[in-house]
């Protein structure tokens, strides 16, 4: 049995087999860097558990209050143990990366602060958090006022423009890791490093917060490695490994962590309460998955890249960057395109692949927009995954794969589907979408 025959069996043409088989012979050594980091970060979590003498014990279910829940307390030491911090929460009851975010800016922050984002405009998600765009409860309805301090046209940090920004009401900052959604570039942690050294030079005593999604894993080191007080992100992607049902984790400074538990259960119960209800096994075991499941996806990125750069489509992150988080945006240039892309990555799941993904139109979206998943947890974005919004320049952005094997189906599927409709063309791959 050879491996094209199975991959024949699952409706990829020899043609487009060839194709793309040739384009991974050319990425063994990025694959091998990846591999390299996955190991290291690998044994970052088991030294933590060991250090945290995680025992079958912490996979014990608690109900009701959730007083004494070992198995939870011990997972937020391993947390903090892996991140080098003094304190974590993390658990079901932070129900999605947005909650989390919301949790530890509204536990930090009170009436009359300033919050400051010198990376320009946060995640979607964030702006009715902040209130950038009303809306009942926002943080802005609190009395906290927001600033922000766009990139420059290089996608640099405007230093000058930060340092008149940040004054005697600026309490906390928040810096966003991944591009997410927009088209800027995603940041190294070296790079939030140097951010946080200028921002601790003009005002020490300011809290720094990282927005951690989609970054975890991708490098050995973490945010809270080069000074963020705060690191915040969702369980259902990088750091939940596939197995987390739900979740989110905030890491950071004990007094941080404190602040953020009271607005998360009750001021004056804070951390103490809080039922694991039996996920501790998911989280614990989706960590230890987590430095893998995260190469695999990182794989799978760099593989869509070059092939679709080399099939002559704007790529971001392009085939040679170094990569920060595990998003790939992709500008196929058609809604066709767009379309029959999004029905291979769900041709290629493990679940509902027999489902064809076509646009609607989503509350809050300003044009149609098409999503393709199938996936084991709802929404997990760690799982193979691609969505885009129908309107120029018809950008999918396409992140996840628990295993590269999958991943690499995937992209492959997406390929095939557009050959079969006639989208592109493999004879002269150079200049294909001429
Ligand atoms: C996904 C994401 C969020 C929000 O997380 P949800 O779990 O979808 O609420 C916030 N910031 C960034 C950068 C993200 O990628």
């Amino acid at each position: 049995m050879h491996t094209d025959d199975i991959y024949r069996q699952m409706g990829i043409s020899s043609q487009v087999f060839t194709f793309c088989t040739q384009i991974e012979a050319d990425l063994k050594g990025r694959f091998e860097a990846i591999d390299h980091t996955a190991e290291y970060n690998q044994m970052k979590v088991i030294k933590a558990m060991q250090d945290n003498q995680v025992s079958d014990i912490h996979f014990a279910a608690t109900t009701g209050y959730g007083y004494n829940d070992l198995g939870r307390d011990t997972l937020e030491k391993v947390y903090a143990s892996l991140f080098h911090t003094e304190a974590a929460l993390v658990r079901p009851n932070l129900i999605s990366g947005t909650h989390a975010l919301h949790v530890a800016l509204a536990g930090n922050l009170r009436p009359g602060d300033e919050l400051l984002s010198p990376v320009g405009k946060p995640y979607d998600t964030l702006e009715e958090v902040i209130g950038i765009r009303d809306s009942a409860g926002s943080l802005k309805e609190y009395g906290v006022i927001y600033r922000q301090v766009d990139l420059l046209s290089d996608g640099s940090f405007d230093y000058e423009g930060i340092k008149g920004a940040i004054n005697e009401k600026t309490k906390l900052v928040t810096i966003q890791r991944s591009k997410g959604y927009a088209t800027r570039p995603t940041f190294s942690v070296g790079q939030i490093g140097d951010l946080i050294r200028f921002i601790r030079q003009i005002k020490p005593d300011v809290i720094c917060m990282v927005d951690n999604c989609y970054g975890e894993f991708v490098e050995t080191i973490e945010p809270t490695d080069v000074g963020a007080d705060m690191a915040v992100g969702s369980l259902i992607k990088n750091p939940g490994g596939g197995l987390a049902p739900i979740g989110g984790y905030i890491v950071g400074k004990e007094a941080c962590i404190d602040n953020a538990s009271y607005r998360l259960s009750a001021p004056g119960l804070g951390r103490e309460v809080g039922a694991s209800l039996g996920l501790n096994t998911s989280f614990y075991q989706g960590l230890f998955l987590s430095p893998t499941v995260t190469a695999g996806a990182l794989k799978g990125a760099i593989f869509a890249a070059n092939i679709y750069e080399r099939l002559g489509f704007p790529v971001v992150p392009d085939s040679k960057e170094d990569r920060h988080d595990i998003i790939q945006a992709i500008t196929l240039g058609s809604p066709e395109r767009v379309i029959a892309f999004c029905q291979g990555i769900q041709a290629a799941a493990p679940v509902d692949s027999f489902v064809t993904p076509e646009p609607w139109d989503m509350p809050g979206y300003d044009a149609p927009v098409i999503m393709a998943a199938g996936a084991f947890v709802q929404g997990s974005s760690i799982e193979l995954s691609a969505d885009a919004p129908i309107k120029p320049p018809y950008a999918v952005y396409f992140q996840g794969g628990l295993t590269w094997y999958h991943a690499k189906l995937g992209v492959m599927m997406t390929i095939q589907k557009l050959v079969d409709k006639d989208l592109i063309s493999l004879d002269h791959s150079q200049r294909s979408i001429t």
